[in-house]
């Protein structure tokens, strides 16, 4: 689909760094990268979908084909901040691609264009994904179990 393009890839911080890692490198054309972290309000107003800019990107996106790579889209409420803050800065395209999605929970509907994994309601790290911070080193994905 990018074949002829030279697609910017923006990942999420932190947990989707191993599999905007292994993604770029199995692209097998020119492309650039830059990182982008957010954080939610807490649990008091995440419903409402407040996202917080932790760190914004290095990069300006006008004209450019802009791929979005996220660890997992839960409530997709991160994942609809982002979409809408990105869009305002002019990218010719913009898709995204998710390692893991869990349908199960959304609570906005956001167009996801490429999902690895379609997972269970069950809450997840490894290989990126964290519980307070820990595990993202792990190799594989495990449930964690407490
Ligand atoms: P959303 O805004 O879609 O609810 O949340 C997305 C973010 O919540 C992800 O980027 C991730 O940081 C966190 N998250 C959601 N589900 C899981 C999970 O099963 N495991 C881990 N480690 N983080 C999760």
């Amino acid at each position: 689909e990018y074949a002829g393009s030279e697609p910017h890839l923006v990942g999420v911080l932190k947990g989707a760094c191993p599999f905007m890692t292994d993604l770029a490198q199995a692209i097998d054309l020119p492309l650039t990268l830059d990182y982008i972290a957010v954080s939610s309000y807490g649990k008091a107003t995440k419903s409402s979908g407040e996202v917080k800019l932790v760190k914004d990107l290095d990069q300006g996106l006008e004209g450019r084909d802009l791929l979005v790579v996220e660890d997992i889209v839960d409530t997709g409420l991160t994942l609809n901040y982002l979409v809408n803050l990105l869009k305002a800065r002019g990218p010719r395209s913009l898709k995204v691609a998710t390692l893991l999605s869990k349908p199960a929970r959304r609570l906005v509907s956001v167009h996801v264009d490429y999902v690895g994994f379609t997972i269970e309601d069950e809450f997840v790290v490894g290989y990126g994904l964290d519980y307070n911070e820990k595990y993202r080193n792990l190799k594989d994905i495990v449930i964690y179990g407490g």
